[in-house]
């Protein structure tokens, strides 16, 4: 019998081939990033600057802004680097988020090469939508899957009274741009006690009559300009509430508990509506996420407020084996989250501002 014994050498070489990409994936997954209380973090939120060009009344102060020097900001380099050792611990679904990302330079750099690490499932950002409509075409080539565009307001004046700046009609041309180029898109609207409490039904209607998933989100201690205050949260009963009685009546979908927000339809079927009740519904046990701070410190929650320093351990040229052992050691001690100061009755506002941690 004759043999073809340059095609069995050639196959025998291609087994080995495939079981060297199988051990090398295999020494690339490190275990998963579990925490104290059993839950596992799959979705990391990367802060990439704390500048802004809004001043939202319920994220940060107007003026005497103290901003973290410019040295002391992550490079691309270092965020990309960070993400890969987290994305080798199990993280597969990575947010952009700030301050405002679209402020820094050549943003599109940084999703284009988190994008193309293995292991990542979709990248997305958070963005006030002020300068989106700009470089969405880009930004879709890079690779970005997702964007939720901040919204809480219809009204030019309103606008302008929450957010510092006349910027309203720059952010709707940015919600019809994102949806032209095929983004998945989100609305996210913080509602205050009055503030904007009385627009929610308008919400309810837009999230109707344009298909955007529209998600109400209650106010949380994290403004860094000490106007929190229990009665101002509309909590989401009550805004369930305003939409059964002026819209239509809201029905409850299958909700996946890894989401923040719980998703509603509408009786007939037409347009989502999504609640994030952080404050009358904390979601504490399900929590998936961590954060990585513009300054390099890793969140393990949104109420840490030092955090660990990973920016150093970067700088001090630190392999990515001991950067993954601190992260490992970090997550250990994860505290239970917003539940538990709300269990304690010690809600308070706070300085730890939401443009520094990247909501
Ligand atoms: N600048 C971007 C933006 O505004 O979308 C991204 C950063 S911002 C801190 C992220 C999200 O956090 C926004 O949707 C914003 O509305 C939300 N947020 C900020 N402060 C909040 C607070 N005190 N309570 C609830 N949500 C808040
Ligand atoms: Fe800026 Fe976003 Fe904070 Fe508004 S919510 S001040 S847009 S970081």
């Amino acid at each position: 019998m004759e043999h073809d014994y340059g095609y069995m050498e050639e196959e025998i070489k291609t087994k080995k081939n495939e079981d060297e990409t199988q051990r090398q994936k295999q020494e690339q997954y490190y275990g998963d990033l579990s925490d104290g209380f059993g839950r596992v973090a799959r979705k990391l939120r990367i802060s990439v600057t704390d500048r802004c060009n809004l001043r939202c009344i319920y994220c940060m102060p107007s003026d005497n802004v103290e901003w973290f020097e410019k040295d002391n900001i992550l490079s691309y380099e270092e965020i990309t680097r960070l993400t890969a050792v987290f994305v080798s611990l199990g993280v597969n679904k990575i947010r952009v988020t700030g301050g405002e990302p679209t402020v820094r330079p050549h943003i599109a750099n940084l999703i284009e090469a988190i994008s193309k690490l293995d292991g990542v499932k979709s990248i997305s950002m958070t963005t006030n939508g002020l300068l989106l409509q700009d470089n969405v075409l880009r930004l879709k080539k890079a690779g970005l899957d997702g964007v939720n565009i901040s919204l809480d307001t219809f009204r030019t004046d309103r606008f302008k009274s929450i957010c510092g700046v006349d910027g309203l009609q720059r952010v709707l041309a940015s919600i019809k741009a994102a949806d032209l180029a095929g983004l998945m898109l989100k609305i996210n609207t913080v509602v205050i006690r009055g503030w904007n409490e009385d627009e929610v039904v308008d919400f309810a209607r837009f999230a109707r009559n344009t298909g955007h998933t529209v998600r109400l989100i209650e106010f949380m201690p994290l403004d860094g300009t000490g106007i929190w205050r229990p009665d101002l949260v509309v909590s989401k009963k009550e805004m369930v509430d305003m939409i059964n009685t002026n819209v239509k009546n809201l029905v409850p979908l299958h909700n996946n508990t890894s989401e923040p927000a719980t998703l509603y339809s509408f009786a007939d079927g037409k347009g989502t509506i999504g609640f994030i009740p952080s404050m009358s519904e904390p979601f504490c046990k399900y929590c998936d996420r961590i954060r990585i701070t513009s300054d390099g410190r890793l969140l393990t929650c949104l109420f840490e407020s030092l955090g660990y320093n990973l920016k150093n351990l970067l700088r001090e040229g630190k392999s990515d084996n001991d950067i993954r052992r601190y992260i490992l050691e970090s997550m250990q001690k994860k505290p239970e989250g917003i539940i538990s100061v709300i269990r304690a009755k010690a809600l308070k506002p706070t300085l730890n501002i939401m443009n520094r941690i990247g909501g």
